[in-house]
């Protein structure tokens, strides 16, 4: 327990992640990752508060929810929660059925650009220095190889500790205490801790690809230790060499928000929905229980 804690600590002091006087926001899904950095970030004394995108997801959501909620009130936490029926009109069902039909996306895909967009709006709107996530080291590396065998490489600059290699104001900086940390042992921390969280997958779950992935590493693990960490390590390693175009950041023509040129993914999903631009403002907090 003690070792566990000390690699997150030594996480955050080698790379610089967060200084106690930087207001942090934690992305809580309810699982253990989310919820053992957010543990993690108030034992070490960090200034942090909590958001929680409802997604809507029947019973799953629910009792994420309410956990997430039980839990903030147990450490004295401020919880901010986002309703994705508020602010985009539809459950994450819903809006998936109706995007998928148009632009034949992944239901990941569609929640993935949801949410990064909610969280990186809301983190603005809270005026928070660091956005936390509780990605693990088997998530960074199977994103990496699912990145070079896409041949999408370039994406993977935004697999580091700190996300945020153009500094940009409109993109509040990411940081992943738990980049160094295997699956297995959060679990571990987890159970030992009697956190309040679903350890069940989500139902939507759409990543054929990535459990194909993660299957596959599990077993090249057991045959080479300390594989995984070895492609993060090295990953780290050669990020230097990699060459970022600044001028590559451009603004949303919709939203305003940073994106690759044109509309961003958020808006280009939104116009399939073909909503109302209620959600160009502000990003309300649930007002009540959908
Ligand atoms: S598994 Fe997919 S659908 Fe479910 S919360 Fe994660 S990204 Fe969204
Ligand atoms: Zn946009």
């Amino acid at each position: 327990m003690k070792e566990f804690e000390e690699k997150v600590r030594k996480t955050i002091e080698d790379y610089d992640l967060l200084s106690k006087q930087d207001k942090a926001l934690v992305a809580c899904s309810g699982g253990k990752d989310s919820t053992a950095v957010l543990y993690l970030l108030k034992k070490f004394g960090f200034n942090v508060e909590g958001l929680f995108i409802d997604l809507l997801i029947g019973d799953w959501s629910e009792k994420n929810l309410k956990n997430v909620e039980k839990f903030c009130k147990e450490l004295d936490i401020k919880l901010h929660v986002v309703n994705v029926r508020e602010v985009l009109g539809g459950s994450m069902c819903y809006l998936r059925s109706k995007i998928s039909k148009e632009e034949k996306l992944k239901t990941c895909t569609v929640c993935g650009v949801i949410k990064r967009w909610l969280l990186n709006k809301k983190a603005q709107e809270l005026g928070v220095d660091k956005l936390v996530t509780g990605h693990n080291l088997d998530d960074q590396v199977e994103t990496m190889l699912m990145n070079f065998l896409k041949n999408n490489v370039k994406l993977n600059i935004g697999q580091q500790p700190k996300t945020g290699v153009v500094e940009n104001k409109k993109f509040v900086p990411r940081i992943k205490p738990l980049f160094f940390c295997l699956n297995s042992e959060v679990r571990k921390y987890s159970e030992e801790m009697k956190f309040p969280v679903l350890y069940e997958k989500c139902p939507c779950s759409s990543g054929v690809f990535r459990r194909e992935i993660r299957e596959e590493l599990e077993k090249l693990e057991k045959e080479y230790p300390g594989f995984r960490e070895n492609i993060v390590k090295n990953f780290l390693e050669m990020l230097p060499k990699f060459k970022v175009d600044v001028s590559e950041v451009v603004y949303c023509e919709k939203c305003g928000e940073v994106s690759r040129g044109g509309l961003c993914k958020f808006c280009k999903l939104r116009g399939s929905l073909e909503m109302s631009e209620t959600f160009q403002g502000k990003v309300s907090e649930r007002t009540k229980k959908s």
